[in-house]
């Protein structure tokens, strides 16, 4: 294993680190909110007394975006987040390094499977609330989530767009942000997306949305994309 020569906070991103390997090369990383603890198997780092763990792009859309140099990295410390289709946590727990102990991720799935591993790693770190539930009932959760400042979307269903948005219509502040993973296989990246594409972006407009940017994740992920959009309420 490549031994570690710098951990930098990144120029652009809040809660990211850059660390430089003896190889050359370059990863991400975040400050280990729980020192000790991994979540899937990522590579602790100590540098100067502090613990960081390895953010693994092939693992994470957020990690993919942020390294094909998304605008911008729109979770603060603090930040109340919801996150659909959170799986057993592999990106929400970076999510909780970023938000810190006064931050908040209310994390929900449909798959028990998953739930029960997310439960494990929520145990732990204590800013992350698993809720068992379907993305297309928020009403369902609605009495467990407050208000938050931003959605983390990627539950890999058709239909995402008008998903994400009846979430937004009930939890999402006026000019929160939304991260949403979506579909978009195409081979070379300057080539027009597809039409189910297009018509999710259109969705996410037309619910009042205003897309900041879109990122492709090749080499990382080659189905999707990540879009990052701010909400305005009323619009
Ligand atoms: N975002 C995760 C990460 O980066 O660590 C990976 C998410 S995985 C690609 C998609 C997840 O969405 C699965 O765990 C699946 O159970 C969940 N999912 C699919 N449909 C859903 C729905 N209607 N409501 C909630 N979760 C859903």
């Amino acid at each position: 294993m490549s031994a570690v020569v710098s951990v930098k906070p990144h120029e652009k991103y809040f809660g990211v680190y850059v660390v430089e390997l003896d190889d050359g090369t370059v990863r991400l990383a975040t400050k280990n909110l729980v020192p000790g603890h991994r979540v899937y198997g990522e590579r602790l780092i100590k540098y100067e007394g502090v613990e960081y763990r390895e953010w693994n792009a092939f693992r994470s859309k957020l990690a993919a975006a942020l390294i094909n140099g998304l605008t911008e990295q729109p979770i603060s410390q603090g930040d109340i987040v919801l996150y659909l289709g959170v799986a057993s946590g592999t990106t929400a727990s970076h999510i909780s390094d970023i938000v810190g102990p006064k931050g908040r991720i209310y994390g929900v799935d449909v798959a028990p499977r998953v739930m029960r591993e997310f439960i494990v790693v929520a145990d732990v770190r204590k800013n992350l609330f698993p809720i068992l539930g379907d993305a297309r009932k928020p009403q369902e959760y609605r009495h467990v989530v407050e208000a938050v400042n931003g959605i983390y979307a990627d539950i890999a269903q058709p239909e995402q767009a008008s998903i994400v948005a009846d979430n937004a219509d009930m939890f999402l502040k006026d000019g929160g942000y939304l991260l949403l993973a979506i579909k978009a296989r195409s081979i070379d990246v300057t080539k027009e997306p597809s039409e189910i594409y297009k018509r999710e972006i259109n969705t996410l407009r037309e619910r009042g949305f205003e897309i900041v940017d879109v990122v492709h994740l090749e080499p990382y992920d080659k189905d999707h994309a990540m879009i990052y959009a701010r909400y305005r309420r009323n619009k």
